[in-house]
C-alpha cells in the first residue's frame, strides 16, 4: 500500500501518488477501467481530471461506478468567468457521477490578465465560493504553469491548493513556491513529474517528486501496467542518491538542450503561433493519442504554424536557447501527420 499525505488544510489525507487522468484519454473504456481498478486496488486514493481532458472525466466515472469504489476526486475547468464554471461543475458531476467533488481547480491560469478575471467581480473563484457554501464543491484549487501567478495565488490566500509543473527538469518550484505553499497550509500536486513523458527514467522522476515531503504527485497514467510500475516507485519514496542524482543532471542537462520550459519568454511571435503549446505537441501525442488531437484548437495551432518565417526572434528572446525554429519544424511534421 502506499503512505498517505494531507493535502494543506483540506484535511484530505489521500495517497501520495494520484491518478493522472490525461493519458486514459488513448485509451478505450476496458483499459481505462482496468487502470483505475488497479490503481485503487494498489492504494491510489486521489485521481485528478479536467473539462478539457476529452472523455476522462466520463471513464473515470464509468469506471468508479463499475467498482463501487469512493476516491478523493478532483476536476478543473478552463472557465474564468462565474457562470462559466458553473455550467462546467455540472458537467463535471454528471460525467463523473457525483453530487459533489473534493477539490475542483480554475486550469491553467497562466497570464496576470485571466488571473484578474478569475479573481475579480464575476470571476470563477466567486461562483466557486459559493458553489463551496452550497457543497457541491468541497476545495478550491489553482494549476498553473507560471510560478509567479503560484506565488500570487498562494499569497493570495483563497485557494485551498495549487497544482504546480514540479520534476527534475523544472524543478524551480521547489525553491520558493512550494515551501511556502505548504507553510501556509495550502495543498501541493505536483504536475508532470515526467515532463509529460519525456524523461525516460520515470522511477528516478517519480522519487524526485515525491521525496519533497508534504507533496502529492499525480503522474498521468493509461494502463495497469503503468499503474504497477509506478506504485512499486512511489512505495519507497526515498531521495535520490548521489549516483541517481548525477544521472537526473545528465538526463536535464540532455533535455535542456530542446524542452520547452512554457515560460513564454520568447513571445510575442509575430505570426501569433502559441509557441510553448507548439513545442509540447509531441509530448501531447504520446499522452493523449493521434484521435484525440482531432479538436478545433489544435486544427487553430496547425493553421498558425504554417505561417511561421523563421524570423528567429523566438531564439533570440528564449532564455534556455532552445532551437525553436527546428522544433516547430518537427512539431508541424507531426501535425500534418496527424490532422491532413
Ligand atoms: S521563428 Fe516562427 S515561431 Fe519563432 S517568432 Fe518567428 S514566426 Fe514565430
Ligand atoms: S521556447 Fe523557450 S522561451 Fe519559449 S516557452 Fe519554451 S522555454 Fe520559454
Amino acid at each position: 500500500m502506499l503512505d498517505t499525505r494531507r493535502l494543506g488544510r483540506t484535511g484530505i489525507e489521500a495517497s501520495l501518488m494520484g491518478f493522472g487522468g490525461i493519458p486514459i484519454m488513448r485509451v478505450g473504456m476496458d483499459e481505462a477501467r482496468e487502470a483505475i481498478a488497479e490503481a485503487l486496488s494498489l492504494g491510489v486514493t486521489f485521481i485528478d481530471t479536467a473539462r478539457g481532458y476529452g472523455d476522462s472525466e466520463k471513464k473515470i466515472g464509468e469506471a468508479l461506478k463499475c467498482l463501487g469504489a469512493r476516491v478523493f476526486l478532483a476536476s478543473k475547468s478552463p472557465k474564468r468567468d462565474g457562470d462559466g464554471i458553473v455550467e462546467d461543475l455540472k458537467v463535471s458531476l454528471a460525467n463523473l457521477g457525483v453530487k459533489s467533488i473534493d477539490l475542483y481547480q480554475v486550469h491553467c491560469v497562466n497570464t496576470e490578465e485571466h488571473y484578474a478575471r478569475v479573481l475579480g467581480p464575476g470571476g470563477a473563484l466567486e461562483a466557486l465560493n459559493r458553489l463551496r457554501a452550497e457543497g457541491k464543491v468541497h476545495h478550491i484549487g489553482f494549476t498553473t504553469h507560471n510560478l509567479a501567478l503560484a506565488a500570487k495565488a498562494v499569497e493570495s490566500g483563497v485557494f485551498e491548493t495549487i497544482q504546480v509543473l514540479y520534476n527534475f527538469i523544472e524543478p524551480e518550484a521547489g525553491k520558493e513556491v512550494i515551501p511556502m505553499a505548504l507553510e501556509r497550509g495550502i495543498g501541493v500536486l505536483a504536475m508532470k513529474p515526467f515532463a509529460g513523458g519525456c524523461i525516460e527514467r520515470y522511477d528516478l522522476a517519480l522519487r524526485f517528486a515525491l521525496s519533497t515531503p508534504g507533496v502529492i504527485a499525480i503522474p498521468g497514467m493509461a494502463t495497469a501496467d503503468e499503474v504497477r510500475r509506478n506504485t512499486e516507485v512511489a512505495r519507497h519514496p526515498q531521495a535520490l542518491t548521489a549516483g541517481e542524482m548525477k544521472i537526473a543532471v545528465a538526463e536535464r542537462e540532455r533535455l535542456g538542450k530542446i524542452y520547452c520550459r512554457r515560460c513564454d519568454y520568447c513571445q510575442p511571435c509575430p505570426s501569433e503561433i502559441p509557441i510553448a503549446f507548439a513545442l509540447h505537441i509531441p509530448s501531447i501525442r504520446k499522452r493523449m493519442g493521434e484521435a484525440m488531437m482531432q479538436t478545433d484548437f489544435i486544427r487553430s495551432v496547425h493553421e498558425k504554424i504554417g505561417s511561421c518565417t523563421e524570423c528567429g526572434e523566438c531564439e533570440d528572446r528564449c532564455p534556455f536557447d532552445l532551437p525553436v525554429r527546428d522544433l516547430i519544424k518537427e512539431a508541424r511534421q507531426i501535425l500534418a501527420e496527424v490532422l491532413e
